[in-house]
């Protein structure tokens, strides 16, 4: 016979209440829980807890739980928690107050079972014990998944403060994580490592000439350039302002010089389009070639890089020099 047992306004079937769901006694179980107190809130009120853990089961409307951004796992995962379901199992076992918000969303009611009955519950029914393990069971599956959901963002917003925003290449902050690793990667293996330094020329006077947006245009054609002539193993970087950098693993000077000429000349070949896809002048930039020597550290290697390309300068621009 299915045990009929009046909480607040209404009557419910203790078979109805998802914790209590096949128990073997449920006479038992209403009597243990017939002093429970009733809970109402009106919607949109919040459920304000003392210190201590309890576990609610909603009798009538419905919770909203907004999981608490102090956990960690905070990621404002809002579940709704519908009649004959509940909440606080965890804060019970944890011993620990509720750390979620929980507010009605209708006008509800809530039977709320202090700690020390939910511990006496577990002792005196084991189908109540089996429910709550499968419902934590479910929990825990659940911030698991969303936990992982979450770290596949974090990696994703990390990849993309890796990236220049303007031209899509990898940026200083890219820079200063990979390059030393790929230096003592170079060191260790005996590999050469070649960096061609570039800077376009007269780029000042581009902007000055045609506008800072047609300056930006400029910068990704000839980002566009760098990255249409690599190989899948090198890198090109957005040193700042219109400098960039190409890092070619395993190459040696005299493949680097021969990219470096390469590149110089794509650049100067490249059709920067202006607004309404109207051609501008074209771009040229300088290369500064350096490969990787024993002793040298990446900083080592750049201010090599830099001095070649101070050359180039120089020497009249639109050129590759080499260390
Ligand atoms: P040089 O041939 O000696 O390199 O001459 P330059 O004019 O290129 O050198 P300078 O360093 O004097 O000027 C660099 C210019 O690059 C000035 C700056 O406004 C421009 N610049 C830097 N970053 C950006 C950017 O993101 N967008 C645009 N449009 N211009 C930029
Ligand atoms: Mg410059
Ligand atoms: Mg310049």
């Amino acid at each position: 016979m299915k045990q009929i047992s009046t909480f607040g306004s209404s009557s419910y079937r203790i078979s109805d209440l998802q914790l209590l769901r096949n128990s073997d006694d449920d006479a038992a179980i209403a009597k243990l829980l017939a002093n429970c107190p009733v809970m109402r809130l009106k919607a949109d009120e919040a459920v304000t807890e003392s210190n201590r853990a309890h576990l609610y089961i909603v009798l009538r409307g419905a919770l909203s739980v907004a999981t608490d951004t102090r956990t960690g796992m905070a990621d404002g995962t809002v579940s709704k928690i519908l009649p004959g379901e509940s909440i606080g199992e965890q804060s019970v076992l944890d011993e620990e107050a509720n750390l979620s918000s929980i507010t009605a969303l209708d006008d509800s009611e809530l039977l709320v079972i202090e700690a020390d009955l939910v511990w006496k519950l577990i002792d005196e029914s084991n189908a109540l014990a089996r429910n709550l393990l499968r419902l934590l069971s479910f929990r825990i599956r659940a911030a698991n998944a969303q936990l992982r959901r979450r770290q596949k963002l974090g990696e994703f917003y990390r990849q993309l403060s890796m990236i220049d925003g303007l031209t899509g290449l990898y940026n200083r902050a890219w820079l200063n994580d990979l390059l030393p690793t790929m230096v003592s990667t170079a060191h260790g293996s005996n590999a050469p490592l070649a960096l061609i330094m570039i800077d376009l020329d007269h780029f000042k006077r581009f902007n000055d000439s045609h506008g800072h947006l047609a300056g930006d245009q400029a910068l990704r054609t000839a980002a566009q350039v760098l990255s249409g002539a690599l190989r899948p193993t090198d890198f090109a970087v957005r040193y700042g302002g219109e400098e960039m950098m190409v890092l070619l693993p395993d190459t040696s000077d005299k493949v680097a010089v021969a990219v470096a000429e390469r590149l110089c000349e794509r650049m100067q070949q490249a059709t920067v389009f202006g607004d309404m896809r109207l051609p501008l002048p074209h771009i040229t930039a300088s290369f500064g070639v350096a490969t990787l020597q024993p002793q040298q550290n990446e900083q080592d290697l750049i201010a090599v890089a830099d001095a070649a390309l101070y050359r180039a300068k120089e020497e009249g621009r639109n050129r590759v020099a080499s260390q």
